[in-house]
């Protein structure tokens, strides 16, 4: 079986976006500079945040993290991306989710403008995305095309099937491996709560492409031998053995799997990092300007 190292793939395309960032610096252009708003103490968002904020710096992009505690308004919050939607230095930023549950996710979703909107979240974004017009890709989904792209995994007249149908993971990545494109001519089906018989689909799946948050639920008498497992799940599971007290785990139980299927992410190690690295990629585009 064939590891898809997320880890390593990331740091080889910010060897290259470092690389880039170097050629403006001589050449005296603008750095990219991205932001990112953290609101609230979750600890997973804390981790999250605090590698994109890394990622930027080993990149030698300029990066500012805004963090307000957990009592925020939605008005300070929003407030907030109104500055940076006005800011000219700042190229793209995100709102870390989720946001504490007094705070409406789409209402602040919907205030950031599209040019800056390098999480790809907002509907003039998903839109452009669907009618495949140049787009800000959401970084999930776009990080996984990546992958599939640089590991030369095959993915036109495939059966592709995605599980969970979330606006930021498995929607967008049903959208984009049915588009037109490489990768991309895949056949699509997408699986969520309300599907009956979801063993009867997953076991077709060339690629099946796991976006639930039920740890280890994908066994391997779901899946087709010689498939290839895309594993977005990150999922703390109790571990007292564990100092922090906890593991992370994904939605598929890597260990059930390893012997029948082909290539396999691992958790963590495999999507996460290349999530960041299109946070990066979209961040550098918005940068020189242009929505593509
Ligand atoms: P959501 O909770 O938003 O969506 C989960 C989806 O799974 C929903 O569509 C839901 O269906 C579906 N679902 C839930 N239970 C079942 C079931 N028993 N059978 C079939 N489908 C089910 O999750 P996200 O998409 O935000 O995240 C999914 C996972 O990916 C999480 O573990 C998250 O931590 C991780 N993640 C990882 C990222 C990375 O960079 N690697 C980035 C983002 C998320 P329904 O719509 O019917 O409720």
């Amino acid at each position: 079986m064939q590891v898809l190292d997320g880890k390593a793939l990331a740091e080889t395309i910010k060897e290259e976006l470092r690389q880039e960032v170097d050629q403006i610096r001589l050449a005296g252009g603008k750095i990219p500079h991205l932001a990112a708003v953290l609101v609230g103490a979750d600890p997973a968002s804390e981790v999250y945040v605090r590698n994109k904020v890394q990622s930027c710096e080993q990149v030698g992009f300029q990066s500012t993290l805004i963090r307000r505690g957990s009592e925020t308004t939605q008005e300070e919050v929003l407030e907030i991306v109104r500055r940076l939607n006005d800011d000219p230095d700042v190229d793209g930023f995100i709102v870390q989710l989720p946001l504490p549950k007094h705070i409406d996710e789409d209402t602040v979703n919907l205030a950031i403008r599209p040019e800056k909107d390098v999480d790809g979240f907002t509907p003039v974004n998903i839109g452009r995305m669907t009618l495949g017009l140049p787009a800000y890709l959401p970084a999930t989904p776009n990080g996984i095309m990546t992958m599939l792209e640089r590991y030369g995994i095959e993915t036109e007249g495939k059966e592709v099937v995605v599980l969970g149908r979330s606006n930021i993971v498995g929607t967008p990545m049903s959208i984009l491996l049915s588009r037109k494109g490489n990768p991309g001519n895949a056949t699509v089906t997408l699986c969520h709560s309300r599907t009956q018989d979801m063993a009867a689909h997953t076991r077709r799946a060339d690629i099946l492409i796991a976006a639930i948050g039920i740890p280890e639920m994908v066994t391997a008498e779901l899946v087709k031998p010689g498939a290839v497992v895309i594993d977005v799940g990150i999922n703390r599971v109790e571990d007292a053995s564990r100092s922090r007290g906890f593991r992370l785990c994904g939605d598929v139980d890597y260990a059930s799997l390893e012997p029948i299927v082909s290539a396999m992410t691992p958790v963590p190690g495999g999507v996460g990092p290349m999530t960041v690295v299109s946070l990066l990629m979209n961040t550098l585009k918005a940068s020189k300007g242009r929505l593509s």
